[in-house]
């Protein structure tokens, strides 16, 4: 039997959450989530166990079974692309598509959904820059550049380097780019290349051999 929308919703909401943590996801944490009761969450997540979608054992929190995770990551899916759609088909605004996404990632229908991927061009991307599971619930590989490549103006976050020595790592941490800093790239100079970034609302200059060694968020 097909599930509710409140049932899709709590699978994607443990989905999320999930992501957070290696552990399950508690009850209170989803209630939160939710804005609703402990108790309301707990008589759900019964019934999402009864369906064999969610794994739920007191005092562990719930994780999702394999048919619950494909139902949760094909809703992503679904949402995604229609908040593209939204936003470059229809005039919606970067602030609007999330709340009308909400309803549309409900409707049923595989062939509208492989109709609308196709329809955009397959986008890896939704407009907040959150990646678009394919058909088989593969996500797409985060796109990255090397800072030194990074376009001037852009908001961008570390997601990797290139250089592993013990000097470099420090000077990293040093300087505050840990894995997953935001950053903006305010400046390239022609002359060296090197680059200025702003880090918590100020300025730092790095060299380019440091630029280069670094991979972030495109
Ligand atoms: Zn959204």
């Amino acid at each position: 039997m097909a599930q509710s929308f409140t049932e899709e919703n709590y699978l994607k909401h443990i989905y999320k959450l999930s992501k957070k943590s290696d552990k399950g996801v508690s009850t209170n944490a989803l209630a939160e989530r939710l804005d609703t009761k402990a108790s309301s969450v707990t008589d759900m997540i019964k019934k999402l166990a009864a369906k064999k979608l969610v794994n739920y054992q007191k005092y562990q929190g719930v994780t999702l079974t394999n048919k619950g995770q494909k139902i949760a990551v094909d809703i992503i899916r679904k949402h995604r692309l229609w908040e593209v759609f939204l936003l470059e088909h229809l005039g919606f605004g970067w602030d609007e598509v999330h709340e009308v996404a909400e309803e549309l990632e409900h409707i049923k229908s595989a062939t509208l959904v492989d109709r609308l991927d196709k329809f955009l061009g397959h986008p890896k991307y939704d407009p907040h820059g959150g990646p678009i599971p394919d058909s088989e619930g593969n996500f797409p590989a985060p796109a990255r550049v090397k800072l030194d490549e990074l376009e001037v103006g852009k908001q961008s976050k570390v997601m990797g380097i290139t250089e592993h020595s013990e000097s470099f790592l420090a000077y990293m941490k040093k300087v505050g780019l840990d894995l997953g800093v935001e950053f903006k790239l305010m400046e390239r100079h022609d002359f060296d290349r090197s680059v200025e970034i702003e880090l918590n609302g100020k300025p730092v200059q790095l060299s380019h051999d440091v630029a280069k060694n670094i991979f972030v968020a495109y």
